[in-house]
């Protein structure tokens, strides 16, 4: 009887012990998109279902290089930057994109140009990359106010640099200011910058 009693005891004890273990309250569901407002660029997350057509898709995560080289700005990529545009329009700032996605022949003149104008390659790549390594001909990388705006572009830039990571926009590089990058999911803190490209 006792033996029984005292087996029945430890058999209850282990019981809620395997209960009180489990979490009273289930995990979060994890986000599946953050979805932006178009007119204001408010952003809210979401975890089943999609953005409304009154939204625009920001995505989940850092944008990536895709398979192959786009022949545009990756759509969320922009969609970011159309968001954190209507944001600033309403702190007063205007964003302007001057050089988005380039084609690598482009890339190409351009780095071929710089190093011209730099005396070297590896002079040149802090300025622009080669085709190979730049994400402009990934349709991730985008120039903003650069040489339009003067002191009010570069003044929106800087708050594009501040604000950026609500729309998962970060500025990659201390030399650059007008160069930003989808390098975080929206909310998410960038990265420390680099000081250039290489
Ligand atoms: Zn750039």
């Amino acid at each position: 009887m006792r033996v029984s009693r005292i087996k029945f005891v430890l058999a209850t004890l282990a019981i809620t012990l395997l209960f009180s273990s489990t979490p009273a309250i289930a995990t979060e569901a994890p986000v599946i998109d953050y979805c932006a407002k178009k007119t204001t660029g408010k952003v809210r997350a979401i975890t089943e279902g999609t953005c409304t057509k009154k939204e625009r898709s920001l995505g989940a995560g850092p944008i990536v290089r895709g398979e192959t080289h786009p022949s545009a700005l990756v759509p969320q990529f922009k969609a970011r930057y159309e968001a954190a545009k209507a944001a600033a329009k309403k702190k007063g700032h205007t964003l302007a994109i001057t050089s988005g996605y380039r084609s690598l022949e482009r890339q190409e003149m351009l780095y071929q140009r710089a190093i011209k104008r730099h005396g070297s390659a590896e002079a040149a790549s802090k300025w622009v990359l080669p085709p190979e390594k730049s994400n402009h001909p990934w349709g991730i990388a985008i120039d903003i106010n650069y040489g339009v705006g003067g002191t009010k572009g570069k003044k929106a830039a800087a708050w594009l640099e501040k604000n950026g990571y609500l729309y998962g926009l970060c500025r990659r590089y201390e030399n650059e200011w007008w160069h930003f990058e989808p390098l975080v999911a929206p909310g998410q803190q960038c990265p420390v910058m680099e000081p250039y490209a290489s």
